[in-house]
């Protein structure tokens, strides 16, 4: 294949087996999507038919479903409940083990995981949420050394998605369908009655490497106006919709809303939504010792919002009631980030909404404020 970074190119289903086999030569770890116990996962793959071939989803609040569909489409389904996060930010992590030595003790460091990492199958919207994440463990005061190695090392085949879920909302956030940055090679799945290809960008020198030797041709006109027409489409197929206009100002405004209260007698305060929530990225520390205290080590894993354990400082929880943990977790996710991060939290990939297992929905909470909220604390323009 010449040329690779001034083209787009068709490749056939095999030519992605190809690819998988020169990540693999390369020494990667090829992770993709998967069909396990009833849900799309991410997971080590090695050869296509581990993808979810001729499998899509059915996706509500609190429910989500496979469903078999009526061609071989490799990527026709929207996401899972697991996100990259998992992969580049592990949900469990030792960082450092201390040796007893005679008066004193020794420091081991872990070494920092160094297995390359190849992710098949990203969407737009994940994307962006690895750019969030990035924001936060690379490009603040601190730099998260172990995330950093992951990530420097990660090698990126996006998917422009062909469906979107019932759940979806990335549009409103501005984070999808359509990839736009941050991939090695993008694909976009043309499976229709009588023909099944992809017509793949290159993103990176990384990707033009990866992909030089791909026996390829460049993508037809009419090929790359059907793929066009994919990313309309889905864009046309949102389950969900979250109006942003003022989002901000409106729920730092409202503390008090009345609805805060309602959700709150719904809520379990189970973690489920932080859990599956690709940006979500706090974490607290345990340390322990073996019992003979010569070695300790210290752990790090995910902590979410909603455990009591989590904002207790001397003397108690400062988040008592499931009220202020909700109104905690969705204003942080769609107000403060901002302030704190100059982004969102929100990639509209809906996965708090399909995996909560009572089914709340964020979109939904957002609207029912702005709908009520008192008309005293709307903002400058007059919008609640
Ligand atoms: S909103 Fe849903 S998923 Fe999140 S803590 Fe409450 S019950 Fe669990
Ligand atoms: S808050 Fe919900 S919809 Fe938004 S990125 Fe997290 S899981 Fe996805």
């Amino acid at each position: 294949m010449t040329d690779v970074r001034s083209a787009k190119f068709a490749i056939e289903p095999n030519d992605l087996q190809w690819i998988i086999g020169k990540l693999v030569s390369h020494g990667y770890r090829v992770i993709g999507p998967t069909v396990r116990d009833g849900a799309i996962v991410y997971d080590s793959i090695a050869h296509l038919d581990n993808l979810p071939v001729g499998w899509t989803d059915r996706q509500d609040a609190g429910q989500y479903r496979l469903e078999q569909r009526a061609d071989a489409a490799l990527f026709g389904y929207a996401v899972g409940p697991r996100s990259w996060k998992r992969f580049l930010h592990p949900p469990v992590e030792r960082l450092w083990q201390a040796r007893r030595e005679a008066d004193s003790f020794a420091i081991i460091e872990d070494a920092a995981a160094a297995e390359p990492l190849a992710f098949i199958g990203v969407r737009a919207c994940e994307l962006r949420a690895i750019a969030i994440q990035d924001r936060v463990f690379l490009l603040g005061q601190y730099v998260d050394k172990s995330y950093k190695i992951r990530r420097d090392h990660a090698f990126i085949i996006a998917v422009n998605c062909g469906q979107a879920g019932g759940t979806c909302f990335c549009t409103s956030m501005d984070a999808g369908p359509k990839v736009d940055a941050g991939f090695d090679l993008s694909l976009t799945e043309l499976v229709e009655k009588d023909r099944h290809l992809f017509v793949m960008e290159v993103g990176t020198a990384a990707g033009a490497d990866m992909v030089e030797d791909l026996p390829g041709r460049p993508a037809t006109e009419e090929e790359i106006e059907a793929t066009e027409q994919v990313v309309a489409r889905t864009k046309t197929q949102m389950g969900r919709s979250l109006d942003t206009r003022s989002l901000k100002e409106l729920l730092q405004a409202n503390p008090d809303h009345p609805r805060w209260d309602e959700v709150a007698e719904r809520c379990l305060t189970c973690g489920n939504c932080t859990n599956v929530c690709p940006t979500c990225f706090c974490t607290t520390v345990d340390d322990t010792t073996d019992l003979s205290c010569t070695t300790a080590e210290r752990v790090r894993r995910w902590d979410s919002c909603f455990t009591l354990d989590f904002s207790y400082i001397h003397g108690g929880n400062v988040r008592s009631s499931a009220r202020s943990r909700y109104r905690q977790w969705m204003t942080h996710k769609l107000a403060h980030w901002i302030d704190q991060f100059g982004s969102s939290g929100c990639v509209g990939c809906g996965r708090c909404i399909s995996w909560c297992p009572v089914g709340i929905d964020i979109t939904e909470e957002a609207a029912a404020i702005r709908a009520t909220a008192d008309p005293q604390r709307r903002d400058a323009d007059g919008r609640a």
